[in-house]
Order: C-alpha cells, then structure tokens, then sequence
C-alpha cells in the first residue's frame, strides 16, 4: 500500500486506542507502516501485544472509560514522545445489544456512552496539550453511519454516535487557530469483532450480520485514516463516510442468496 506523505514521518507519533482488534489493529499496522512511531492501548494487554510487537509499535493497557488509567496512559505518552504528539485515533468503542426502546438496558447504554463517547473525550483531554505541542496534530474519531443515521434496536449505539459527532464537530470549532486537525472517518457495515461484542459472544448472529454481502475490511477504514493523516498539515480532511457497495443506509443492506 503507498501513501503520500507531506513531510518525513520519520520522527512522528501516533496514539491508537482500541488496537487488540478490528479497526484499531489495522490502523496501529498501517500507521506503522507509514513510518509512524505508534503507541498503543487496550484493556486486553496479550491480544494488543499480538499485534503491536511484530510491527515495533508500544503496546500499554488502557481502559477509557477509567479515568485513573487514561491519565497514566497519557503521562507515558508524553514521557515516550517529548517533542510533541502528532495524531490520536480514538477508535475504541462499540455496541452492545440490538433491543427496541421499551427493553433497552441502562448499563448497556453506559457502557456504549463511556467507551465511545466519554472515552472519547478523556483521551482528547489529557492529550490535546501534546498534540497542539508538536505543532502539527491531528485527532481521527473512529465515528459510524449511526452518528448521522438511526435504525430500529440502535437507540443506544446510534445516540452515542450521534453525540461522539457532536463532540467532534464542536472541537473543530474550539480548536480553530490552533494546529490540529480533526476528522470523523463513519463506517457503515466493517467486518471485526464489533458484532460478536454487540452480541455478547454469539457468533451465529454475529455472522449473520455480514451474510450475503460483502462488508468493507478493517484494513479499509485503516486506509483512510492513513490517508487522512497524511495530507499535508493545512488540509483537514472533516468527515470521510465510507460503506461498502452492498449498503446504501443502515437497514438497507443488498444481499445475495447464501447457499
Ligand atoms: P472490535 O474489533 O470489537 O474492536 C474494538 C476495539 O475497541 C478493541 O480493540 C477493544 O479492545 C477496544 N475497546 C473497547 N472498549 C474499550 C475500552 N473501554 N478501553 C480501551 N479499548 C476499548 O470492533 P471495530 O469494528 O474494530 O470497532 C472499532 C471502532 O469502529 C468502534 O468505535 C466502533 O464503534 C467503530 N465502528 C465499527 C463499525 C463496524 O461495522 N465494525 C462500523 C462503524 C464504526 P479491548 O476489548 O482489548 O479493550
């Protein structure tokens, strides 16, 4: 895979949460590749160190929804990068359980409130003085089609991704004269482990999801977080909503016979 770089990447950092899996372990390869210095966390140290070690990036344990645990996980990132921090992917997050209204679980609707929204928000705080000192951050919020969309059984999810938006879409505004950059990249149907999560280890109904279509890769959305990286430093690229062919909403899905 080629990308164009504005500068060397040489000496830069990047931040990826959620990279034991999916999306983030993509990008943590695909940033490396690159030629970024990645520093990576998730709560699940031995599946992150599978994919951090053979790339060279620093794998650390992180929950962000702990406060205590983003706070030491950001003085290490300080400790390891001096000269500034140059990109945050805040990618960790999720959803759990598909249920309409009436029966929607309260805990199921702050577990998706604090890993995607809070979370979110905690690691932009305690790293948004490294990324304004390097002089050229940037911060990529892993969003969804469910920021702007909404669909029957994803009232938790969908407002969560609604309001992950609303905070990205407002730290653009604060952030005006100052050099960082922010981006959403909204994917609509990716192929991880969000589904076997979503339903609590059933792998069946996790699959099912994906029948019949072809859904984009973890690798895809990685792309574009590269890519949008790595425009120049002037270029903020907002928002990058990407499906794959075989979706055009998120209950339209075309999908061919299974045999
Ligand atoms: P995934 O394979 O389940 O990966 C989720 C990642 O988030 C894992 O690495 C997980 O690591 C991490 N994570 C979850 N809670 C965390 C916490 N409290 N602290 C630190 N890390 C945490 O799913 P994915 O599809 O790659 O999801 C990545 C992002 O893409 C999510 O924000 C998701 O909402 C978004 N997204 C996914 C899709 C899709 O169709 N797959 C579509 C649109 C948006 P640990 O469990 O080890 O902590």
């Amino acid at each position: 895979m080629s990308h164009t770089t504005s500068k060397t990447t040489g000496s830069k950092t990047a931040v990826v949460t959620g990279g034991s899996s999916g999306i983030g372990a993509a990008s943590v390869r695909q940033l490396r590749s690159a030629g970024y210095q990645v520093i990576t966390g998730a709560r699940r140290l031995d599946r992150l160190r599978e994919v951090a070690e053979p790339v060279g990036a620093v794998a650390l344990e992180l929950d962000v929804t702990d406060p205590n645990a983003v706070k030491t996980f950001a003085a290490e990132v300080e400790r390891r990068a001096p000269e500034g921090l140059s990109l945050l992917v805040n990618n960790a997050g999720g959803a759990l359980g598909m249920d309409r209204i009436e029966e929607t679980r309260d805990e199921h609707w702050e577990w998706m409130f604090q890993s995607n929204v809070l979370g979110t928000l905690r690691m932009t705080r305690a790293l948004l003085p490294s990324l304004i000192a390097s002089g050229a951050g940037h911060i990529i919020n892993i969003g969804s089609i469910a920021g702007f969309e909404t669909y029957p059984g994803g009232s938790g999810y969908t407002a969560a991704k609604h309001g992950l938006r609303a905070l990205t879409r407002t730290l653009r505004l604060e952030l005006l004269g100052q050099p960082v950059r922010v981006t959403e990249v909204a994917p609509g149907l990716v192929e991880t482990e969000f589904s076997k999560v979503r339903f609590a280890g059933d792998a069946d109904r996790a699959t099912k999801v994906y029948d019949g279509m072809t859904p984009l890769t973890a690798d895809d959305i990685a792309d574009c977080v590269v890519w949008a990286a790595t425009r120049p430093p002037h270029v903020n690229i907002d928002e990058l909503v990407v499906r794959p062919l075989d979706q055009a909403a998120a209950t339209l899905v075309h999908r061919r016979p299974v045999e």
